[in-house]
């Protein structure tokens, strides 16, 4: 599942494999239910799996069932509800003419020999799992998916349960970087935490990435006096290190290299937890869904209207804020701020299920479209009324 197919996957069995029966009914010649209703004559009963071993002659029926293989002779199939059993079921009456080809399933139907079932770049659904399943197929050649190690950094984190030493914070972003991995479907390793010392930093690097495709750390990547990250890159890295300042709030430090050797990326996120979530959506995601071959790199973006002002100053950056997205019933995209908007303060991301992207300038007034990146598209009521909506409108036959 997710995974994406690296080599097209061709049918070499047709989908219907043979002609059968799309209701529960009797099978006929459809000449004979000319004049309909007409009397014939019953010589079999054929249930799904099972064949009948003899052909029609003109004027026979056999009773099918759904899936059931039609029977020689045969070229249509009259449901149970047109007909009526005689003779405790030697005979039957057609009720009505049915035409050549009614309620059967033509072989290849569905699947032909030589289709494409699965291209390459193709993310596999629960869909296509099936489509494969029906070829006999119990493997396919994909991408690897990638497996990262997450790592935190930094001398105030304590890694104990019990109450907090002064001064000492928890470990909050190696959980959430290892949960949105792990919800990409990636391979996780969980490599703890490291203190602010260089050569530390530098030795786990080193170990991971004999196992990890990638690694993601948290901390030390802006410019205080302990922030280790830049220096230990600069050396592991070579002249493929990159610091940057990205012109967005939250977010802004980062630091990326490939470790001179194996050449294993690294993405050096910041430590406040909010910036290193955004971080992860905006710039380890897409690289990493890259390298697991999907094509399609980065969350949506929706125009939503604002359902309150959205207030901010120039400052020549992009803002990224936490928020709610819904849909309503009429397909309209709403959008509201969920709280403290501070890189620290992670509770409103918690909230959150997207990012409205606003840009540099004075904001944007309620009722105004804002573009805003889904971050969960699998959580888009506010209050299970759009569902609702959709729920009522379904009736069933
Ligand atoms: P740094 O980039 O190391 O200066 O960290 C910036 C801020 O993020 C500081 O307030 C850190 O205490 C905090 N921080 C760093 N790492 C973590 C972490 N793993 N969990 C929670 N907060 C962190
Ligand atoms: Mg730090």
């Amino acid at each position: 599942m997710d995974c994406v197919v690296s080599e097209a996957v061709v049918a070499t069995e047709p989908i219907p494999p043979f002609t059968n029966s799309s209701m529960d009914g009797y099978a006929v010649r459809a000449v004979d239910t000319r004049g309909a209703p007409v009397r014939l004559t019953v010589v079999g009963s054929i249930m799904a799996g099972h064949a009948l071993n003899q052909d029609l002659a003109p004027g026979e029926a056999a009773r099918i069932m759904t899936g059931a293989p039609l029977p020689g002779g045969a070229d249509a199939v009259c449901m149970i509800e047109e007909t009526e059993d005689h003779d405790e079921g030697r005979s039957v009456t057609i009720g009505r003419e049915v035409r050549a080809g009614e309620f059967i399933r033509q072989p290849g139907r569905d699947v032909g020999i030589g289709d494409v079932v699965a291209a390459a770049g193709t993310v596999l659904t629960p869909a296509h799992l099936g489509v494969l399943a029906n070829q006999g197929k119990d493997s396919v050649l994909t991408y690897p998916r990638p497996h990262v190690g997450v790592l935190s950094t930094g001398d105030e984190l304590y890694a104990g349960a019990g109450p907090l030493p002064p001064g000492k914070i928890r470990d909050a972003n190696r959980h959430s970087l290892l949960a949105l991995a792990r919800r990409e479907g990636w391979g996780c390793t969980d490599l703890g935490i490291v203190d602010d010392d260089d050569e530390h930093l530098r030795q786990r690097l080193t170990s991971a990435s004999s196992t990890c495709d990638a690694i993601i750390t948290s901390g030390g990547v802006s410019v205080g006096d302990l922030d280790l990250i830049r220096v230990v890159l600069e050396d592991l890295c070579g002249g493929t290190m990159r610091w940057m300042q990205v012109a967005i709030r939250p977010a802004k430090p980062l630091a990326f290299g490939l470790l001179a050797g194996p050449g294993t990326p690294v993405f050096g996120l910041p430590g406040n937890p909010v910036s290193a979530m955004v971080s992860f959506e905006l710039f380890v995601r897409p690289a990493l869904r890259a390298m697991g071959g999907h094509r399609s790199l980065h969350r949506p973006v929706v125009p939503a209207v604002a359902d309150a002002d959205l207030h901010r100053r120039s400052d020549g950056k992009l803002h990224l804020l936490r928020a709610r997205v819904t849909l309503d019933s009429r397909g309209g995209w709403h959008v509201r701020t969920t709280g403290g908007q501070e890189s620290h303060q992670l509770h409103s991301m918690s909230e959150a299920n997207a990012l409205i992207l606003l840009p540099d300038g004075s904001g944007a007034q309620a009722g105004n479209p804002v573009d805003v990146m889904v971050l969960n598209a699998n959580d888009l009521s506010e209050n299970g009324s759009a569902l609702l909506e959709h729920d009522r409108q379904m009736t069933v036959s």
